[in-house]
């Protein structure tokens, strides 16, 4: 029998995995394919909602919380794994210079550093930029973490706390019996006995659930990414321009994205979103036209209503939790959210009101 079973190897998963495990807590992670390919791999990993302002108090909070302790995070993940998950503070760069007046009235409640820059000052600091608008917005605190090494470092860090990691373990259903979760079947017909069983598995959350007969929103969106090998310096901030972002890693290499698509669970990328992506990132910073492309992806967002995640008890089935639905923002709002459900788990004074994201709330509000 297991004590705290975990399914999904995301950095959801993981998280919940080192924080349970550093209290102390005996957790198993089960991963259908292997750990950290999903999600958590295709994304960005800048480390704040694009436009903070269109997103509900929920989502901030969790943004927040996570901002105030990834560099703790990153760096202590370093120092015990080797693995350096690269948090950087490049800041974000806004050239939408109509989100001027919302972006300042959120950096003023929010109590975020927001700098308006003229012109001229956006051409010195990122000369990249084709044709520079007559201001920008440049959060200067907000940092990006490269994300596959963050997940690389988790993996490590985890099995060193003595997390059991099974991966090619398809969780095909949930065992529960008079009101209490017994454990999970696997697609291999194997079952596994557990006290606790933790839903984490992204954008396939809600199909484990649905056959309990509780109805979570989360769907699969799409979205696709570039990646070319450029040089370093070539832009030093993460700049976000009409939806389109790019991101600078510290080798040069610079990641540009992305589309939403509501294509159901296909991965599946496309010519017409590289053409698509490709004009848009040229036009942003011409110098992309000479610059390789090295690759191209696409991964599945986990959408729910609002981009507010589930986290928290199930309301009818003692023992079973769910940490999914982060949509766009579950690198920056992990840590969080993470934190939040173990502080549920284990009967801790939680680190924020867990009213907003609990199961309940989420049906009542749809
Ligand atoms: C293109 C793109 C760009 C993004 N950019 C950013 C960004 O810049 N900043 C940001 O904060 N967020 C970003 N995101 C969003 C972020 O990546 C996701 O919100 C986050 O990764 C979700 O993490 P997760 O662990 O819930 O899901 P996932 O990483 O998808 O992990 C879920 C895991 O569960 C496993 N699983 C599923 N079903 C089962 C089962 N039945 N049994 C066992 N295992 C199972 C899967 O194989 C998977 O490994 C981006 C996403 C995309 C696609």
């Amino acid at each position: 029998m297991h004590d705290h079973l975990i399914v999904g190897g995301g950095i959801i998963g993981l998280l919940t995995a080192r924080y349970l495990s550093q209290a102390g807590a005996n957790v198993t992670l089960l991963e259908r394919h292997q750990i950290g390919r999903e999600s958590s791999w295709a994304g960005g990993g800048i480390l704040s909602p694009l436009y903070p302002w269109r997103y509900a108090e929920p989502v901030n909070a969790l943004a927040r919380w996570s901002q105030q302790h990834y560099r703790t995070l990153a760096d202590e993940l370093q120092a015990d794994t080797g693995i350096d998950p690269e948090w950087i503070q490049s800041g974000l760069l806004i050239l939408d210079r109509d989100e001027t007046s919302r972006a300042t009235a959120w950096a003023a409640t929010a109590g975020a550093r927001l700098d308006i820059i003229d012109h001229d000052t956006l051409a010195r600091i990122e000369p990249a930029v084709g044709e520079p608008p007559e201001s920008g917005l440049l959060f200067p605190e907000f940092a990006q973490v490269r994300n596959p090494c963050l997940l690389k470092a988790l993996r490590q860090d985890v099995q060193a706390r003595g997390v059991r990691i099974i991966e090619s373990a398809e969780v095909s259903h949930l065992l529960h019996e008079n009101g209490r979760i017994g454990g999970v079947a696997t697609a291999d017909g194997s079952s596994i006995a557990a006290e606790r069983v933790i839903i984490a598995c992204g954008a396939w959350s809600a199909s484990l659930l649905r056959e309990l007969g509780q109805a979570i929103d989360i769907t699969p969106v799409r979205g696709q990414m570039l990646l070319y090998r450029g040089k370093p310096g070539l832009l030093k901030h993460v700049v976000l321009h009409r939806g389109h972002y790019a991101i600078p890693r510290r080798d040069g290499r610079l990641l540009f994205g992305s589309t939403l698509e509501d294509v159901g669970f296909d991965k599946t990328v496309t010519e017409q979103a590289r053409h698509e992506l490709e004009h848009a990132a040229q036009a942003l910073i011409p110098a992309l036209a000479e610059i390789p492309l090295e690759r191209h992806w696409a991964g599945l967002r986990p959408a729910s209503p609002n981009g507010i995640p589930y986290i928290g008890a199930h309301p009818q089935i003692e023992g079973l939790y769910i940490n999914a639905g982060h949509f766009r923002n579950g690198v920056v709002m992990a840590p969080a959210s993470a934190h939040l459900l173990v502080d549920l788990l284990l009967g801790r004074r939680p680190v924020l009101d867990p009213t907003p994201f609990a199961l309940d709330t989420h049906a009542s509000a749809a």
